[in-house]
Order: C-alpha cells, then structure tokens, then sequence
C-alpha cells in the first residue's frame, strides 16, 4: 500500500466509522447470528496473490460487521460499559499510525511524561492525596497479577522471583468471593495457589468482606506457619457491585503488615464525582488501587490506571535489566516497562489527554450523574411492579432483578428464558449473573451516548417481553 492508498483508506476508514455511530440506534445490540457462521464464510487458506482493498472492505462489511456486538451502542445494559468515546478514537488512530513501543524513556519520551502527567490528572480527579503515583495498563487483570506479584515478593523478602516458591512458607491473600475472576487468576499465575486464596464471608447489603472475620483468618494463618501477604478488596465487584469497607481493612492491612490491592475496575471512573467516594472512603491507606477509564470514563480499550503507594516495592518486582534495555546516562527516569509484566507497551496516555481535555470533568461527572440516576429510577419503577422484584439495589448504575415464574414454572429457568428472548429482540442487552445461588438480571446504565429515553425504553422492552412470555 503506497502513501495515497494508505491516506484514501484512513479516510474511508473514518469516515466509516463516523457513519458507524451515527447509525448504532438503528442496529441490534446483540448481533443474530448462529455460532459457525461466520467462520464458515470465512476463506480457510491465506491468499498467495495480494488481493485490492477494495474487496477487503467490502467482506468486512459484508461477512464481518454483522457478526459485531455493538458496545458502543446506547442501549447497551450488559456486563460494564466499554465507552470508546470519539476523541479517544481519534487519539487511538494516531496512536495506531505511529505504533510506537513506549517500553523506556528514550523508546518515546513524549509517552512517557504525558503518561507520568495523566497519572496525576487523574489521581487529582479522582480526589486521592499526593504520595500516589502510578502507570497505565493494557487492563485491571494484568494490574492485579502486578498487585499479587508484589505482595508475595514483599511478604517474601525478594526471593521468590529467584528462588521459586518450592521451600518457601505459604503465601496468604485474603479476599471475598465477590472480586472478579481475574484475582483467581493473578493467584495461579504468580504461583499462589488457588488454595492459599482465603475467602472472607461477606455480610450486609454490599456484601462486605466480614472485617473481623478477615483479621481472625490472618491471626489464624499466621499462627499455623503460613505467610499472610496480602489483601484483596473491591469496590463495585462485577457480579453485583459488591464494595468492601475500605477503610477497616486498610487499617487491618496497616497492622498485620499486608499490601493492600483495591479493585476498583469498573466503580472507580464514577469516583470523580465527590459524592460517590463514600463508597470507597479509606481508599488512601491502599498500596494499589485499579480502575478502568476504558470501562466508564469513555478510554478506548486498552486502557487501565494502576495508582501505586510505594513504587519502588512495584518496580523491585518486575523491573528486569538486561544489557539491551540499559538506559544509559539517564538514570532516575521513569522506564514503564518496568511496571508491567509485558516488557512492549502502547501508548495509552494519549486518548486520556484527548478524552480529558475535549469534554472536561464536569461533563464526564454529568454523565455518570445521569446513569446513575436512570438506573435507580428503573430500578424503582421495576420494583414498583407487580410481577418484578429486585435481587439486588442499585450499586452506582448496576443492580439486579427477577420477573416471577407463572405457576409451576421454575423461576431460575423462566428469567433465562425472558434474558434470552429480550437478548434476541436486540432492542437491548442485558445479561445474568446468580446471587446467593439464584439466576438475576443485570442492568448498568454506562453508555456514552446513552440517554434517559433508552433506560425508558429498557422499562418498555423489558415489561412487553415479560408480559408476552405469560
Ligand atoms: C472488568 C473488571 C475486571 C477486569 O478488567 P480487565 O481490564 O478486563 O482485566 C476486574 N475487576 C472488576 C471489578 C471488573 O469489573
């Protein structure tokens, strides 16, 4: 592709992506496609010839787009929103031109002091003290593996990346079973164990880690010749919200000696509203606390912020130096590679500065505001009917609801037959979890582009199915 191709394509491209969201109201949310599908219309061998550009488009359009779930879509409900809100995508095609490896300082200097700068705008913005400092990651998965990794290294006085963990006492963490599955999954990774995962009985309406119930299992653990390392808590968990006590456990933390990891992947964005960071008070005392502009803030994907209390613990774990990565003459610069597991890294701070800048605080703290309030007045319009109750209240955006069974009917199996034919109507998405081993319904309002008439219409479709259903 010679340089006019490629600049006829970038145009075409967004301009085609323009159109895109122009016309998302009108799509399906879910597309209506069977599994197989589209593998099958897919060529099985890679072509020898190169084949026009032309054709290409026209086969994304035709055999790949009707295969897409529209995230972007206003009425989108499902699982947490994946906003990629236009100026980050503009942000994200210039990123995508340069494809620039900002791994070291000297690998682009301009990635990382922006990146070092937009840490701080947003610890600003979310109302954390100084002292907090931090790096962007691909996700929260891969800031929680880092989080896991540090407190096993701490607990075990630098030796695990060397020595392995065979000989070595048990490393503990402790968490509830409400934190998402990427904290099992930092658990096996880091050579844990699931088994020396300790998991705290919740107890009250935001299912809370039981906090003397958590200090017993340390007290117990250390006792028996274990090696409590750390604390795992979450702040809006992914099932249905659920938001430890941040600040008794920090303090619990503080006096056994443990890091404390705070998950605040999805909850966190809507922390720049000073009237939601009740949820999370305490959240100072954290060693590191996660969360996902490229969920609710409207980040194109990837983009997780790891803010990080002592960065010298972080960067003793994972910083490895070969004679190729030496940076020499510049010593006391930030290498970011040396924050994360993966050693190549995007450039992820430059949609932030976009997304910032072109809407500003207010506006972003509006429109989290809004979702917040559509969804509760949902969820007491839901509540107030009849044949619907609510399993769980709204947590920020999210909470969680039942229709009821006609006579006879099992409940569990009715709900995910009505899941199911509202998912096939495609007017909107949503989608399930269990609570205290029972099938809900989930709703979260996060979309960008969402307005109060969608959550009215998510009222609509879900009523007019429920009721078609009998
Ligand atoms: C989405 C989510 C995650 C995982 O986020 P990734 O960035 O996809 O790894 C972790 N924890 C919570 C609470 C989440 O909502």
């Amino acid at each position: 592709m010679d340089g006019n191709e490629f600049r006829d394509w970038s145009i075409r491209a967004a301009e085609w992506g323009a159109d895109y969201r122009e016309t998302l109201r009108d799509r399906p949310v879910r597309p209506r496609t069977e599994p197989g599908e589209i593998f099958r219309a897919i060529e099985p061998s890679p072509p020898e010839d190169a084949e026009s550009m032309e054709k290409i488009f026209a086969d994304f359009e035709a055999t790949i787009m009707p295969g897409m779930t529209h995230w972007q879509h206003p009425r989108f409900f499902a699982y947490f929103p994946a906003n990629a809100a236009p100026a980050s995508v503009v942000a994200e095609y210039l990123v995508s031109a340069m494809a620039a490896q900002c791994m070291l300082w000297q690998t682009s200097p301009a990635a990382t002091e922006l990146e070092m700068r937009i840490i701080d705008w947003m610890r600003q913005a979310l109302g954390l003290p100084e002292g907090f400092s931090g790096v962007i990651q691909d996700s929260a998965s891969s800031a929680t593996l880092a989080a896991v990794l540090t407190m096993r290294e701490r607990a075990l006085a630098w030796e695990g990346n060397r020595k392995g963990l065979a000989g070595q006492r048990a490393v503990r963490i402790y968490s509830s079973d409400q934190v998402h599955t990427s904290i099992d999954r930092a658990i096996w990774v880091s050579g844990i164990g699931e088994e020396n995962l300790v998991r705290i009985p919740v107890k009250g309406p935001l299912r809370a880690m039981d906090v003397a119930a958590l200090e017993a299992a340390i007290i117990d653990d250390r006792a028996n010749g274990f090696l409590p390392a750390g604390i795992i808590a979450c702040v809006g968990g992914t099932s249905v919200g659920a938001t430890d006590d941040i600040a008794s456990v920090a303090d619990i933390a503080g006096r056994h000696g443990l890091y404390l990891h705070v998950d605040a992947a999805w909850a966190g964005s809507a922390m720049i509203c000073p009237e939601y960071r009740h949820f999370w008070a305490g959240v100072e005392g954290a060693d590191s606390i996660v969360l996902n502009p490229h969920k609710w803030l409207g980040a194109q994907f990837d983009c997780s912020v790891q803010f990080i209390r002592d960065s010298e613990s972080h960067v003793r774990t994972l910083a490895i130096k070969p004679e190729y990565l030496k940076t020499h003459g510049h010593d006391g610069i930030v290498n970011y590679s040396e924050w994360s597991v993966p050693l190549g890294r995007r450039f992820r701070a430059l949609k932030l500065w976009f997304l910032l800048r072109a809407h500003g605080l207010q506006a972003l703290r509006t429109m989290i505001r809004n979702h917040v309030a559509w969804s509760e007045k949902l969820a007491s319009r839901l509540a107030a009917e009849p044949d619907f109750e609510l399993v769980t209240e709204p947590m920020l955006s999210l909470f969680s609801f039942r229709h009821r069974a006609p006579a006879g009917a099992d409940a569990d199996e009715h709900n995910l037959r009505l899941l199911n034919a509202i998912n096939n109507d495609g007017r909107i998405y949503l989608t399930q979890t269990k609570v205290d081993g029972h099938f809900a319904i989930r709703f979260q309002a996060g979309q960008f582009d969402s307005t109060a008439q969608d959550v009215e219409m998510a009222f609509a479709v879900i009523k007019e199915i429920a009721c078609d259903l009998g």
